[in-house]
């Protein structure tokens, strides 16, 4: 994947900078600095092409009303977006300046995708203008009382005393009550949608990766705004059927270059099925049409550890995964495939622990060896994050050791990729 330097999101540098402010008064603490608003713009108007006004009221909606960038911000953010090349700004119908973003600015957020992701959780500090509205009043109230019983000179210490001890206590009592409910964290997980189209691509090259896993790079113009944020993301192949409609299967982007304009897919090996057919016999030149994504579901980057479990098709899913991780991160994989000689290794600046499991393709419906190896792992301390994507009993069957290790069902994934005996089958949420 064409890697962009991160600290590229966060440029210091630019003209016309403007403050951020709250509502209801200036803002002590910006949310986002210049560079982290750059990125949050450009990932809105990916959504859709927009205009100055309309970013406004969507930021203040995105963040609940508590942050409201003024257009002192806005225009000259734009300027400096136009001026990078990220977006082109020309009139709507209604004669008013809509920006739309570029093959440049797709690029841009893709090498930014976890700071993107990271910026979408933030909360506004609690002040005055991130605090809810019933507390506000009650607190103006209080004021209002404070000051007509002890605004006049004369002062009771006897009272004065009492009183403080009363605000005190409820000081106390609020400090030590638990800090949030489940429901007021910050998203796990941060949904991108994506207007999909099809392509019509050409094999560059085929081969074999491992004996059990074909890697197939593809290519086409088609792929310049290609846009991929989650590495468990899938894109539809439409393969050749028997009959006049083209069969369909899910594979995962493993990565992929907008300026070089390639895609690279792998597939795992197994006995039937059109897809595995096709890239078996792919030769260089051959032609493939693609859909999608048509979103991504981006893991935000809050976790200390993640546990990646799978079979060979979760392989890519997991290769990518692995790669994007920083440092400070540990990962854990736990991956079965047919023999040694199909263990993968992949690059991350994590730190990584991989645990590979071997047996035929033909017993990859069967859960035992999975659930063997993941009883001698355990989970690490702090704050994870688990993957699973397998055949559907097989990820049942993870997902349910998981949960019975008291592990929070919302920091998990788990998808079954394929059902046996069944043709085009997928469960992709195992509720
Ligand atoms: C979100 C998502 C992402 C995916 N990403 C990838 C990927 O990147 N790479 C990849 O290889 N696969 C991936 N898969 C799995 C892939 O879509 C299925 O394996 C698909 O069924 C293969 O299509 P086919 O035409 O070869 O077989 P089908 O015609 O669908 O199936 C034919 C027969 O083969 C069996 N079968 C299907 N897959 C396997 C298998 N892996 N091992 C043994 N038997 C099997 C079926 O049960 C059926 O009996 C992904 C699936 C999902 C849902």
């Amino acid at each position: 994947m064409r890697q962009h330097s991160a600290d590229r999101a966060t440029p210091r540098t630019g003209r016309g900078h403007g403050k951020g402010h709250g509502k209801g008064g200036g803002r002590r603490h910006r949310l986002f600095d210049y560079g982290e608003l750059r990125l949050l713009i450009l990932m809105m108007i990916e959504e859709q092409p927009r205009h100055g006004y309309e970013l406004i009221k969507l930021i203040e909606s995105r963040f609940d009303g508590s942050y409201s960038p003024s257009p002192g911000v806005i225009y000259p953010t734009l300027s400096w977006l136009e001026d990078m090349g990220y977006v082109r700004i020309s009139p709507d119908g209604a004669g008013r300046k809509c920006s739309e973003i570029t093959p440049e600015g797709v690029a841009f957020l893709t090498a930014n995708r976890a700071a993107g992701a990271e910026l979408l959780t933030r909360k506004p500090p609690m002040g005055r203008e991130g605090a809810p509205a019933e507390i506000l009043a009650a607190m103006d109230r209080l004021k209002a009382a404070l000051r007509a019983r002890f605004g006049a000179a004369a002062q009771d210490a006897t009272e004065v005393a009492r009183v403080a001890e009363q605000i005190a206590t409820l000081a106390d009592q609020l400090a030590a009550a638990p800090s949030a409910s489940p429901e007021a964290e910050p998203a796990v997980l941060i949904r991108h949608r994506y207007e999909t189209r099809r392509r019509d691509l050409t094999v560059r090259e085929a081969r074999y990766l491992t004996p059990h896993m074909i890697r197939v790079v593809l290519e086409g113009e088609d792929l310049h705004d290609f846009v991929s944020l989650g590495a468990d993301d899938h894109i539809k192949l439409f393969l050749p059927g028997t009959g006049t409609e083209p069969e369909m299967r899910d594979y995962t982007p493993r990565a992929y270059d907008t300026e070089a304009r390639t895609l690279t897919l792998d597939f795992a090996v197994h006995d039937a099925g059109p897809a595995t057919a096709w890239a078996m016999a792919a030769q260089p030149g051959d032609s493939l049409s693609i859909g999608g994504p048509r979103g991504s579901s981006v893991i935000a980057p809050v976790f200390d550890w993640y546990l990646l479990i799978g079979d060979e098709t979760a392989l890519p899913a997991i290769g990518r995964k692995v790669e994007e991780l920083g440092v400070g991160v540990e990962a854990i994989t736990l991956v079965a495939v047919p023999e040694p000689a199909d263990q993968q290794p992949f690059d991350s600046a994590a730190q990584v622990t991989a645990h590979w499991v071997h047996r035929p393709v033909q017993r990859a419906s069967d859960p035992a060896p999975l659930i063997a190896a993941l009883a001698d792992i355990a989970l690490p301390a702090g704050k994870g994050f688990v993957f699973i994507a397998a055949e559907a009993a097989v990820a049942r069957a993870l997902k349910s050791e998981i949960l019975a290790r008291g592990h929070r069902k919302d920091w998990m994934k788990a998808a079954g990729y394929w059902i046996d005996g069944q043709v085009a089958a997928s469960d992709k949420s195992l509720d």
